[in-house]
């Protein structure tokens, strides 16, 4: 068996076996509690970080990336936040960033080497060098990355003013979350 013929068995059974909560439960695309989570793509966090958290299924728009990044202006996640705000009612956005990230060891030298060595063209890497530099070479600390990604939403001309923008660590180890940056002193109440 593949890895695709694994989840079409799996999803055969699971659909077959719909738990109730699934059946029952009256969701839309529309946020519950309003609340935007931008966090790292990082396996452990998958069927922890949520439940740690409180957040149930129709609750919250989760966005993810490596090391929850932020790479400019106008990129991915600022581009799900605008959606999320202006279409689906988001008025509150916590960014999620967790001890032990492999960001932090991530550099753009060993990328591109491996990137090289499994058949990518020099020409290709050539061509992102730069991005790839400012995007894998500052992040030092999952710690400082939170305020910087923080800062960033917050300071975007595109992000409301009047939303608060959290930063918390989590542990993928036991669970716990650590406030960073508390949104609610640095947005204005309009
Ligand atoms: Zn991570």
């Amino acid at each position: 068996m593949n890895t695709l013929t694994e989840i079409l068995a799996a999803n055969k059974k699971f659909v077959k076996e719909l738990p109730d909560e699934f059946v029952n439960y009256n969701t839309s695309s529309i946020p519950k509690r309003q609340l935007a989570i931008f966090t790292c793509m990082d396996t452990r966090l998958v069927d922890f970080l949520e439940p740690a958290m409180g957040i149930r299924r129709g609750e919250a728009k989760v966005i993810k990336n490596a090391g929850n990044a932020i790479t400019g202006p106008f990129e991915a996640t600022i581009r799900s936040l605008v959606l999320s705000i202006f279409e689906l009612g988001v008025n509150e956005i916590v960014v999620i960033g967790h001890l032990d990230c492999g960001m932090a060891h991530a550099s753009s030298q060993e990328l591109s080497k491996k990137m090289l060595a499994k058949g990518i063209s020099q020409d290709a890497i050539k061509m992102i060098d730069k991005e790839l530099e400012q995007w894998l070479d500052n992040f030092h600390h999952p710690l400082d990355n939170i305020e910087s990604v923080v800062y960033k939403i917050r300071t975007n001309p595109l992000i409301p003013k009047n939303i608060p923008v959290h930063g918390l660590m989590f542990n993928p180890h036991n669970g716990e979350l650590q406030i960073i940056v508390d949104g609610y002193k640095h947005c204005e109440n309009t």
